[in-house]
């Protein structure tokens, strides 16, 4: 029986290993120095795509897509016969209708998007009388009922007790500014902290999931060995977290923690729009965003799966190419075709069957997946892209390796769909039974 004990999750959006271990020790990331020397660490794996709605759902529920449901950051909903933008660029959401973007990621996506067979580490926590926070996290899914801050707006959000939203919803008064217009100077995560050293002031709950977005945005911007800088306003927020406990130890006696991000960032070459390839192929949708894409057969196409992946045999913009022929899920590279296998390698990509397994079997996929290959980004729906940046998305190491480390856990996880069931078992309590089972035991 592990002593139950109170946790936070820390999860910095878009940290790579290499920046990760290379900060520690820099005096510049004190925060992060001191937990590293504390803690157990190790690279883990992300889910595919690796991009940041995918990601925080794995995170948040234990699952890989295939049970979760969330497939992309940008993807056709069949059911509703329309395209849902969660925000690959401003004028992205422009394009796809701003008002209708907004409410897709703030509400739909845990309201209808995220499976009914998925269970937040917030529900199973609170299901068994435990109280749960979450700041700032995309997939939220609780079962207390929020409304928002915004005077005249009345639709709800289904979270944790205890929940904290971009300004958006606050089910406590903290008084914490938010800046949503000062982004590059790290306003979210600065938001983050003041709502994070109110809830560690009051020891407001038993598990609490503490998210920086701020880190990612500035990868994108500089790559991910230029932004420095951003880490160390994350390090910060970080830190308002030791302080509210009166110092970094007894922070280390109150709280067990897990830090890791959600996926890692590769340098970006130049954009590639997946759209001309099927420009001329009636009845097919391509969504593409970041360093993934997917293709949707609508019921007038022509083509099957297969046909629609070969179209892309001599395009370099896409590395990999997965497509479904019947109950079989394979990957063509380079002339070569694979069959993909769970807990099987799939050419030299970190546990690339299971994620390219996982992201094909969900529902809401395209009948193909694209993994762009190094230094290419798929253009948005409003062309954009990060030229001279970073970006992920791929199943590449550099787009899918994090960070992880864990202080006062029993477990060290392999992956990102190991952190929910490990802080789930850590309070004693049994996790979905479609989680994997105890991975790098202490
Ligand atoms: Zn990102």
């Amino acid at each position: 029986m592990p002593e139950t004990r109170k946790a936070i999750l820390i999860v910095i959006d878009g940290l790579t290993p290499s920046v990760f271990e290379a900060a520690v020790g820099d005096g510049r990331a004190p925060a992060l120095s001191f937990l590293a020397e504390k803690g157990r660490y190790a690279r883990a794996v992300s889910t595919f795509p690796s991009l940041t709605p995918v990601c925080l759902s794995s995170l948040a529920t234990g699952a890989h897509p295939d049970v979760h449901h969330i497939p992309h950051l940008v993807w056709y909903d069949r059911d509703r016969k329309r395209l849902v933008e969660y925000g690959s660029s401003f004028a992205a959401l422009r394009a796809a209708g701003m008002a209708r973007s907004i409410l897709d990621a703030i509400i739909n996506m845990n309201r209808l998007h995220l499976s009914r067979d998925a269970v937040t580490i917030y529900e199973s926590l609170e299901d068994a009388g435990l109280t749960t926070a979450a700041v700032n996290i995309t997939c939220y899914r609780g079962r207390t009922r929020h409304l928002p801050t915004l005077p005249g707006v009345t639709i709800p959000a289904y979270g944790p007790k205890r929940f904290f939203f971009y300004n958006l919803f606050e089910s406590d008064p903290t008084g914490a500014p938010l800046a949503v217009f000062g982004r590059s100077q790290g306003s979210i995560d600065g938001y983050a902290a003041a709502v994070g050293r109110w809830l560690v002031t009051r020891d407001g709950f038993d598990l609490l999931v503490y998210y920086l977005p701020d880190y990612d945005f500035a990868s994108h911007a500089h790559g991910p060995e230029g932004a420095v800088e951003a880490l160390v306003r994350s390090d910060a927020a970080v830190g308002a977290l030791l302080d509210a406990a009166g110092g970094p130890d007894e922070f280390l006696e109150r709280y067990a923690v897990v830090l890791c991000s959600d996926h890692g960032q590769t340098n970006v070459e130049r954009s590639a729009r997946l759209q001309d390839a099927y420009a001329r192929v009636p009845g097919t949708l391509v969504t593409a965003s970041n360093r993934a894409g997917m293709i949707y057969r609508l019921p007038e196409c022509a083509l099957d799966a297969r046909e629609l992946a070969e179209l892309l045999d001599d395009d370099e913009a896409a590395e990999v190419v997965l497509f479904r022929e019947g109950d079989d899920v394979l990957a063509r590279r380079d002339g070569e075709e694979v069959r993909v296998e769970r807990d099987a390698p799939l050419f030299e990509y970190p546990d690339g069957g299971s994620r390219a397994l996982a992201a094909l079997q969900n529902p809401n996929a395209g009948d193909v997946v694209v993994s762009a290959a190094p230094g290419v980004e798929f253009a948005d729906l409003a062309g954009r892209h990060h030229a001279g940046g970073g970006s992920h998305g791929s199943l590449v190491t550099g787009d899918s390796e994090v960070p992880m480390l864990t202080i006062g856990l029993d477990e060290l996880p392999e992956s990102i769909v190991d952190v929910a069931p490990a802080l789930i078992r850590h309070f004693g309590v049994e996790p979905a039974p479609y989680t994997r089972a105890l991975t790098r035991a202490a």
